[in-house]
């Protein structure tokens, strides 16, 4: 089921759910006139969608979801969260994108002696949800992760994986309509990294979209026929063929595909029954828009 659109004025926005949730439009970002990191991305991101952003470390793709939760801002281009520029929301709106968006990290970002009703329950305090409210919640949020009756303890006293499940309960706990998760299992032995992916397809599963950063190229655990977005850094322009290699995952309708790239010789690609390719042009010195 559909959870909350960005909200404005209390009201939500009836338009949003035939959008797809993301959009990039040919969005650049460098901190360095001299690195770019992103140059001229270009992809749409449908509701209910499952997404990894992969490419080796310093490749961008913390960048990419900073970006997305504005905690940076694009150089040039749009980002469209639902619809709405993120780049041009203002202080008193960034809270409701934020609303809408769960975060996951690497180093899970706990608070290791607060308890874990006390960490998961954090964003619904933000929120000023009554408290039996946010009591009822934040106990479906651990029961979702798997970790009932473990509310009273220290967060710094779980293995790491249980703390990523706190991590990730806190993340849904505000019910938001778009899963972001960086590296969440860097930090995690391969079956534990196995048992948070398996947990945010679940998460998918009831309709959060998520996007998944990981420097994994499907060694460590498989990353199936799930849409790819590969990000390159410092390579060559990508060859058709190794295009198709890494552009996977179903094609839906009014997504965006490889129209973006007609005329780099890569638009022979877009199309066939629905679009599966959103590469990313990370694309060295002929990068088109540059
Ligand atoms: P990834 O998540 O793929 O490892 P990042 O998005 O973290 O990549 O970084 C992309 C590039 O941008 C790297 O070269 C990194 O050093 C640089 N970078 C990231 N954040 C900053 C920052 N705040 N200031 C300057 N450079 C940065």
């Amino acid at each position: 089921p559909y959870r909350p659109a960005l909200r404005e004025g209390g009201r939500l926005d009836p338009l949003a759910a035939g959008r797809p949730i993301l959009t990039f439009e040919d969005v650049h970002k460098c901190y360095r006139v001299d690195a770019p990191v992103l140059k001229g991305l270009s992809l749409s991101i449908a509701r209910g969608e499952f997404v990894f952003v992969t490419g080796p470390s310093g490749a961008g793709k913390s960048t990419l979801l900073r970006l997305l939760y504005a905690a940076e801002s694009v150089d040039s281009g749009r980002i469209l969260f639902l619809g709405r520029e993120v780049g041009r929301l203002t202080g008193a709106s960034i809270p409701f994108l934020r609303r809408n968006i769960g975060i996951v990290f690497q180093d899970f970002k706990l608070v290791k002696n607060w308890t874990v009703l006390e960490n998961v329950a954090l964003p619904l305090e933000v929120l000023g949800l009554p408290e039996r409210l946010a009591r009822a919640r934040v106990g479906e949020a651990l029961e979702r992760v798997g970790l009932q009756g473990r509310g009273s303890e220290l967060a710094g006293t779980l293995s790491g994986g249980e703390q990523q499940r706190v991590a990730v309960a806190r993340a849904i706990v505000g019910e938001p309509a778009l899963l972001l998760a960086d590296e969440p299992t860097g930090n995690l032995d391969p079956q534990l990294a196995v048992d948070i992916l398996g947990l945010l397809e679940d998460i998918n599963d009831t309709g959060v979209t998520v996007v998944f950063a990981t420097h994994d190229r499907g060694g460590e655990f498989g990353l199936g026929d799930r849409r790819k977005i590969e990000l390159r850094q410092a390579a060559p322009a990508v060859e058709v063929g190794e295009l198709a290699a890494h552009c996977t995952g179903e094609g839906r309708d009014g997504q965006l595909g490889l129209a973006a790239f007609a005329g780099d010789g890569v638009g022979a690609f877009a199309h066939g029954r629905g679009v599966l390719c959103y590469p990313v042009r990370w694309r060295g010195p002929f990068e088109i828009g540059a």
